[in-house]
């Protein structure tokens, strides 16, 4: 074999696991693995996960923090006419290098797979060609997935109908849409239909940023639903945001809950910008403004935090770390049973995988060499500590390391050093 990791303890709990790799796959997972490779890794104690996957980001603003200016009031519709004062400045060659130090940044933690959004509301699209080309570049070590995302409304801007359909053309490969940003309410349950439609014709997946709002009333994903089992688009269509699902009514909620179950509609939560933006109007008491991810988790839907923003006209801070955005979605939404911070971490992991379509993930023989060695002992570790990723490998290779924290210490009748696990590798 080409490489084995000796010792892994995974997330479904299982311990002491060596996991054998050939080429660019898994082959073996299993206790005591009588193969030799020709690089072993001893990983005795540490978590060694599939990569965290990123299923809502914003790549094309990504690392602009402060150009032209800075976000004043601290709002989405000051965001937006922040990123729209930013847009007739960039250049292809600008979006393309911030993205592409963003990438690194991702490796470095782990993140091996992105959904970004990518405005369409711009007649150049300038961000189209370069996120196709940061895509393309990037792709040996990192799974870039793009939607076409029309910013100012679909209906709304003008132009904006057409362009989206021309970045589907040149290969975005996602339909995105903003119906609580339409005009109308009328308007925003068109645009979804009308985005529904081009995604059923071109068998494409959907991801709308949908009803992220403080208003009770904003309902597009009742309609986003309703579109998704109408047009047996069941599984392949995602709800970006739901922040009004928070202001909801709990009998009108509970009838939403059961009619997405229905469609099988995905959830994608962005605590760290929610928890920021949203409630914004409210004196006391202040909503926390994250969608009811406690009640989807409990229906069964697939429900993924994504990071959303890092350092952009909406959000001034991030690294690229999913178990800071984990820390988060765990915390706003009271997630504090053991088993709902293992499903944060799968909110990072395995859920964001099911969501983006991602082939072959996971830990077990057949899947990809995509692993992330944690220095934590377990999820609920990882996501307290938000360890060091010591090896980051990518279909095989190792393609980032990070040495372990340990503090050095000096006091009497105790060890040396401590590195924060409850329970210190061997
Ligand atoms: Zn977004």
């Amino acid at each position: 074999m080409d490489l084995i990791l000796r010792g892994a303890a995974l997330a479904d709990g299982r311990c002491d696991q060596d996991i054998g790799i050939a080429g660019e796959r898994i082959v073996a997972v299993e206790p005591h693995l009588a193969a030799t490779g020709a690089r072993e890794i001893d990983v005795r104690g540490s978590l060694v996960s599939a990569p965290f996957v990123d299923a809502h980001f914003h790549m094309d603003a990504t690392l602009s923090l402060g150009l032209p200016r800075l976000n004043r009031s601290g709002t989405l519709l000051e965001g937006i006419a922040l990123w729209g004062e930013l847009k007739p400045l960039l250049t292809v060659e600008a979006v393309a290098e911030r993205a592409l130090a963003y990438c690194d940044w991702a490796v470095a933690k782990g993140l091996l797979a992105i959904r970004s959004h990518v405005d369409v509301c711009d007649p150049r699209l300038i961000a189209v060609e370069a996120l196709l080309e940061v895509k393309r570049r990037v792709k040996p070590y990192l799974d870039l997935q793009l939607v076409a995302f029309p910013q100012d409304g679909y209906l709304r801007a003008p132009g904006a109908a057409a362009q989206l359909k021309r970045a589907l053309d040149l290969g975005v490969e996602v339909v995105g849409g903003i119906p609580h940003f339409e005009r109308t309410m009328a308007e925003g349950a068109s645009s979804v239909r009308a985005l529904c439609e081009i995604a059923a014709r071109r068998g494409l997946r959907v991801d709308m940023h949908c009803d992220e709002s403080d208003d009770p009333l904003s309902r597009h994903v009742e309609t986003l639903a309703a579109e998704t089992m109408r047009l047996g688009l069941h599984g392949r269509v995602t709800g970006s945001h739901l922040t009004s699902m928070h202001s909801m009514d709990n009998y009108y909620a509970s009838k939403l809950l059961d009619l997405m179950a229905e469609a099988r509609l995905n959830v994608v939560a962005n605590p760290l910008i929610n928890i920021t933006l949203q409630g914004r109007q409210d004196t006391y008491p202040k909503r926390r403004g994250m969608t009811r991810v406690k009640e989807q988790m409990a229906r069964g839907l697939t429900v993924a935090f994504g990071h959303d923003c890092v350092m952009d006209p909406w959000y001034s801070l991030g690294s690229g770390d999913m178990l800071e955005v984990a820390q988060m979605g765990l915390h706003v939404g009271q997630l504090t049973s053991l088993d709902e911070i293992a499903a944060c971490f799968r909110a990072v992991t395995d859920n964001a995988a099911a969501i983006l379509g991602l082939d072959a993930y996971g830990v077990a023989p057949g899947c990809y060499a995509d692993l992330v060695v944690l220095q934590a002992s377990d999820p609920i570790e990882a996501i307290r500590l938000r360890p060091a990723r010591l090896h980051v490998i990518r279909r095989g290779q190792v393609i980032a390391e990070t040495p372990p924290a340990t503090a050095k210490l000096s006091l009497p009748g105790r060890p040396a050093t401590t590195d924060f696990r409850h329970t210190p590798a061997p």
